[in-house]
């Protein structure tokens, strides 16, 4: 079992069965949304006693409130290593607003330069870029990772109009780690940045903005506390404070403005000149419960944890006839606990409604807002999307996802193995 069972609320929930019978839910599907800590929901008790609107309040709870509100930016800029001198944190409602307010941020108008993008993309940052630059996307290989030879012959391509390149940490679809470090190199080089969509690192493995290489230095992180262990509706936008500085940003209102008159505005400060409206308080102190926890834990813990998890899922996968795995590595190489894979004659979405309905076990099935990699992994071309658009009464392609959090067991990893060899077999033989 898991050491790390007993910190999440809800491991072991009981949840009805599609014959009425009752079983322990598994939850297979961390990549989308974990849930809380035992410690985050505690915090959030607590502090609701101390609960008060932000900023501009006079009473003594809301100036506690505001105090904790920002020493919260230090906590999170120690976490991933961020320079402090020169980083500043936004916080925002997740890591699809962090990409798009950035995206505003870098955008210069005239759409001449390029945001070097990749095929192994979240749409979140993938659209973002698309109608404010012109973008192109770093090819994968066949195995889906990352080519850098393609990303560097693009950087030399476009001599010098790279403006970002932008990157995921982690993939939500095969569990590829990407060379951050290598990349941030390669982009400074060509004198373009880095944004690393963390979605996906920073629940999973340790992140360092400011390496002693500062060529590998990471201009700019977005991440999500939904998926580390701290569901309350809040992402981060690192960067420094310079992008954030001059010009309006995309998104003002009450808190953004230090002086307004009917004739002219003048704005506040970075960082507040980037959070318009109330601030999400409580989901701040959430994620802040949640880095203390996950750093007292350890990271490198919680990867190895979730490693080893990871490579009994495949071994135990690989060894059901008729399942086709999507990613691979060695043992010994990076990676996260995202497994995508298909069973041949069954379709995606019956595997997760079986898993669900007879076993309790939740995943995710289709295409994970990552469509364009999945069409490739899948060897699907534009024009057969096409066709599956306009039949809607045709299955679309996809794939399943198992994606693990620390608090998974092998025993559970053992229970699914069992219900998907039962499926590749006959997956009439539930009825
Ligand atoms: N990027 C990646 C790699 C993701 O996995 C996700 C979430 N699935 C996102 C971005 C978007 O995160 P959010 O929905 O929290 O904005």
């Amino acid at each position: 079992r898991s050491n790390y069972r007993n910190l999440i609320i809800g491991a072991d929930t009981k949840i009805p069965l599609y014959k009425g019978q009752y079983t322990t839910a598994i939850n297979f599907d961390n990549a989308a949304s974990t849930p809380p800590f035992v410690s985050v929901m505690e915090e959030i008790n607590s502090f609701a006693a101390m609960y008060s609107s932000i900023h501009r309040g006079t009473g003594y709870k809301s100036q506690f409130s505001s105090k904790i509100f920002e020493e919260a930016r230090s906590i999170v800029l120690k976490f991933v290593n961020a320079d402090p001198t020169r980083d500043t944190v936004i916080f925002v409602k997740n890591t699809t607003e962090a990409i798009n307010k950035l995206s505003y941020r870098l955008w210069d108008g005239n759409k001449k330069s390029v945001v070097l993008s990749t095929w192994m993309e979240h749409h979140s940052n993938d659209l973002p870029w698309r109608n404010k630059f012109q973008v192109d996307y770093v090819q994968t290989k066949p195995s889906g990772k990352l080519d850098l030879e393609d990303l560097e012959n693009r950087l030399a391509r476009h001599q010098g109009n790279v403006k970002l390149v932008t990157v995921t940490g982690a993939s939500n679809v095969t569990g590829y780690v990407n060379p951050i470090h290598k990349i941030a190199e390669l982009a400074h080089r060509y004198n373009a940045k880095i944004l690393v969509d963390g979605a996906q690192l920073v629940p999973h493995h340790s992140i360092n903005m400011n390496p002693k290489n500062p060529l590998q230095r990471i201009d700019y992180l977005a991440f999500s506390a939904h998926k580390m262990y701290a569901p309350f509706g809040t992402g981060v936008l690192i960067g420094p404070y310079e992008t954030f500085e001059k010009g309006v940003s995309e998104s003002v209102g009450g808190g953004t403005a230090e002086t307004v008159t009917h004739d002219w505005v003048v704005w506040e400060k970075t960082p507040h000149n980037e959070e318009a409206g109330t601030p999400n308080l409580m989901g701040v102190i959430a994620l802040v419960a949640a880095i203390k926890t996950l750093t007292s834990l350890e990271m490198k813990n919680i990867h190895d944890y979730e490693n080893q998890l990871t490579n009994y899922a495949y071994s135990k996968l690989k060894s059901i006839p008729g399942i086709t795995l999507y990613s691979h590595t060695s043992p010994a190489e990076l990676r996260i606990a995202v497994i995508p894979f298909n069973i041949k004659g069954v379709h995606h979405e019956q595997v997760g409604a079986l898993l669900s309905n007879h076993a309790g076990i939740a995943v995710r099935t289709g295409c994970f807002c990552t469509q364009p990699y999945i069409q490739k992994l899948l060897s699907i071309t534009s024009r057969q999307m096409e066709f599956y658009r306009k039949r809607k009464n045709v299955p679309r392609p996809g794939v399943v996802r198992l994606s693990f959090g620390l608090y998974n067991d092998f025993s559970e990893i053992d229970v699914l193995a069992q219900h998907l060899e039962r499926i590749a077999k006959n997956p009439t033989s539930y009825r």
